[in-house]
């Protein structure tokens, strides 16, 4: 085999990439290396699978190692990529009970990110989680399963599941209460699954309001959602240690000396690009501490790319090198290094960290630049205005509020970003403005779209023209 391309973890951007490249040069010989056991999985459908909503794990699989092979993928599950020399374009494995050099024509790391929880004290403890890879989503369920009803078969995790820890979690009396330790959008969709499970839910966050990266509209929305569902909101408040007798978690203390007692906590803080393994190359990280990689997605060091939660894009609105780590740039930068590494090149184009976050009911959206101080610091001079409006014509049945804010530059009036709230498909509504972002729209522009009118779906002016027209 000469000059494989060589892929560095088996997901979302890994699989991508390689899927790409056999389309796109059926005679390039590709590898994925994954350490783990499961590839192709979505993370984002792990918090409904742990609710209760998805049944079984392998629902999670978008692509089976078996389909992976027939597209002519050489995929090695249970081998990890421990050191990459890039004088020798080799990378080392350690897998199927051996080390060996692989060498490489072209290289593609995406080791993703993992969750953080070591500034927490006792983050260790039994009965403490995070939410990073379906392994970890095995266990909170098997754990929140009455043990006379846990069965491990019945996640449907196929030979990847690590069954041990999850027969472990399966054979405890479920949790009452739980302390869910940081607001974003992880912690928000984990409350709810919470909930479902019927469990008294405590929320801790140490801004003053949950999903910060959404602002402040959708903020303080989803604060009052949270609270008429049920949940405790302790807002202003930094959890810094988990305590335990015999080793499970008990309870937990704030900075402010608040404590409380918990047999369960999930701590969703934030996650870290994975880029150890790049440690000893001369690969350069970024500002923000991940590869920093070009519009093609090469790195600082020839025929080694970057793509997904390990690695900075360019941003839509500010062209800066940023770490918006999601599931769409993943997956569309992985394509792109397949293409071009086959033989087309093609740009892995660039963010407006478009996110959605369901909070029980509520449907929250957000896109672009919605901070000031972000927005001046990119030169900008920019003006925002929060309108809410009906989803649907008020005489139709299902019209709800809906609350948008847009925030643009003062002088040439382009939208910079906005966010979306709302319980009747607000959500979707954020595509129209990631949409006018990528199109550089002012906010006259965007007020002159022609979106779509009939009353089951959208009043005459949709929320977001309504938007536009005042801020125009
Ligand atoms: P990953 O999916 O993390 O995959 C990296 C792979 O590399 C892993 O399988 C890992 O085992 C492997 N690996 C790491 N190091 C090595 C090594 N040295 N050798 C071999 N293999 C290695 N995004 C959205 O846009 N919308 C959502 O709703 C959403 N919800 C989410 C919910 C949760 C709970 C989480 C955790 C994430 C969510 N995301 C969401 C983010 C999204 O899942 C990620 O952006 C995406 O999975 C990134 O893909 P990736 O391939 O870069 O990394």
């Amino acid at each position: 085999m000469s000059d494989p391309f060589v892929v560095v973890g088996g997901d979302a951007a890994g699989l991508s990439a390689a899927s790409k490249c056999r389309r796109t040069d059926p005679d390039r010989d590709v590898i994925v290396f994954e350490k783990g056991s499961w590839v192709s999985y979505a993370h984002c459908g792990t918090p409904y699978f742990v609710k209760g909503e998805v049944d079984r794990l392998e629902d999670l699989l978008s692509l089976s190692p078996a389909a992976a092979e027939e597209r002519g993928i050489d995929l090695r599950r249970g081998h990890e990529v421990v050191a990459v020399d890039t004088d020798a374009a080799t990378v080392t494995v350690e897998g199927g009970g051996t080390t060996f050099e692989q060498p490489y024509g072209d290289l593609l790391v995406a080791t993703g990110a993992r969750a953080v929880s070591d500034p927490i004290e006792g983050a260790t403890l039994d009965g403490v989680f995070t939410l990073h890879g379906l392994d970890h989503a095995a266990a909170i369920r098997a754990y929140l399963t009455d043990p006379d009803e846990f069965e491990v078969a019945a996640l449907g995790g196929g030979d990847a599941l690590d069954e041990s820890e999850v027969e472990r979690y399966g054979a405890l009396a479920p949790p009452e209460t739980v302390a869910v330790v940081g607001a974003g959008y992880v912690g928000v969709e984990m409350a709810e699954a919470f909930d479902a499970w019927d469990l008294d839910v405590h929320l801790f966050q140490r801004p003053d309001r949950p999903v910060p990266a959404f602002g402040d509209a959708v903020g303080d929305a989803v604060t009052e959602h949270l609270r008429e569902a049920g949940v405790t909101l302790h807002f202003d408040e930094e959890v810094v240690r988990l305590d335990g007798e015999a080793g499970h978690v008990d309870g937990l203390v704030c900075e402010s000396g608040a404590e409380l007692a918990v047999d369960a906590a999930l701590v969703g803080i934030g996650i870290r690009p994975n880029t150890e393994l790049l440690d000893d190359t001369p690969v350069e990280l970024g500002a923000s501490g991940a590869v920093a990689a070009d519009a093609y997605g090469r790195t600082t060091v020839d025929d080694v790319y970057a793509a997904g939660d390990v690695a900075e894009m360019p941003h839509m609105v500010t062209d800066e090198a940023v770490w918006d780590p999601l599931g769409l740039p993943a997956n569309r930068a992985g394509r792109a290094i397949g293409a071009t590494v086959g033989g087309d090149p093609t740009p892995v184009g660039s963010v407006a960290g478009t996110a959605m976050v369901k909070a029980f009911d509520l449907e929250c959206g957000r896109t672009g630049i919605l901070d000031h101080a972000r927005a001046r610091g990119a030169g900008f001079d920019p003006v925002s205005e929060t309108i809410t409006a009906g989803s649907r014509s008020g005489y139709y049945p299902g019209a709800a509020e809906t609350t948008v804010t847009l925030t643009a530059d003062r002088d040439t009036g382009r939208l910079l970003g906005g966010s979306v709230v709302g319980t009747d498909r607000a959500a979707i509504r954020i595509d129209t403005l990631a949409t006018a972002l990528g199109g550089e729209l002012t906010v006259a522009e965007l007020e002159r779209q022609d979106l779509g009118y009939a009353p089951p779906f959208s009043p005459v002016w949709d929320p977001v023209l309504v938007a536009a027209k005042v801020l125009n």
